[in-house]
């Protein structure tokens, strides 16, 4: 197995291993474990995550100190210096694996949705520049749903701008083009259910 397909394999692992613990009243071994601090980081996984603060990349792929680099931000978007930081994993630490972690009834792409249905103006400039860069993500889903209802249209919304996400990693970066053509690297989206603790990711 390549360190990608791997590194993918633990984070399903990790995630059923946290909804097990969902469903079980009962505090597991691993959760009784001394925790030891690592010296040096050694990430398998490189993750894009929303900065909602029910989806912490740790916690629900029950993973420890050392093993994910995580960057979080509102709306998983990508910025500059998101990449830079993906970057900096893939190449200091080896790191083969990148996923984007939106997540059911995320906030940012609901308020996105709905300055698109109802355009209220005046905002922050920097809640603004969110919104924008979830926008285009967003637009052909509210153009092409055909109706006004900001419930129905947020799952499919959450769900484009996750490949939105992706695709804009990819075409962000020549160091991780590179990595993607020459070493294996892989880029997935995955969306984590509020509801079921869940991680899915989008194209199995
Ligand atoms: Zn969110």
């Amino acid at each position: 197995m390549n360190p990608a397909e791997e590194a993918l394999s633990r984070l399903r692992a990790g995630n059923a291993r946290f909804v097990e613990r969902i469903r079980s009243a009962t505090p597991t071994a691993q959760q009784a474990e001394a925790i030891t601090l690592p010296r040096e980081q050694k990430p398998m996984a490189i993750v894009l995550g929303c900065a909602d603060a029910r989806v912490p990349a740790e916690l629900v792929f029950d993973q420890g100190l050392g093993d994910l680099f995580v960057i979080r931000v509102a709306g998983n978007i990508v910025a500059p210096s998101g990449i830079g930081s993906m970057e900096f994993a893939a190449s200091r630490f080896g790191t083969r694996l990148v996923v984007v972690l939106g997540h059911t009834e995320c906030g940012a792409v609901t308020a996105t949705v709905e300055e698109l249905l109802r355009p209220a103006g005046e905002q922050s400039p920097n809640l603004s520049a969110i919104v924008e860069r979830v926008r285009p993500a967003v637009a052909p889903v509210v153009s092409g749903c055909g109706h006004s209802h900001t419930d129905a249209i947020v799952p499919d919304a959450v769900r484009a701008n996750i490949r939105h996400s992706v695709a804009q990693i990819h075409n962000g970066s020549e160091i991780l083009r590179q990595l993607i053509r020459d070493d294996g690297l892989k880029i997935v989206g995955a969306e984590y259910d509020l509801a079921s603790g869940q991680v899915h990711f989008l194209d199995d």
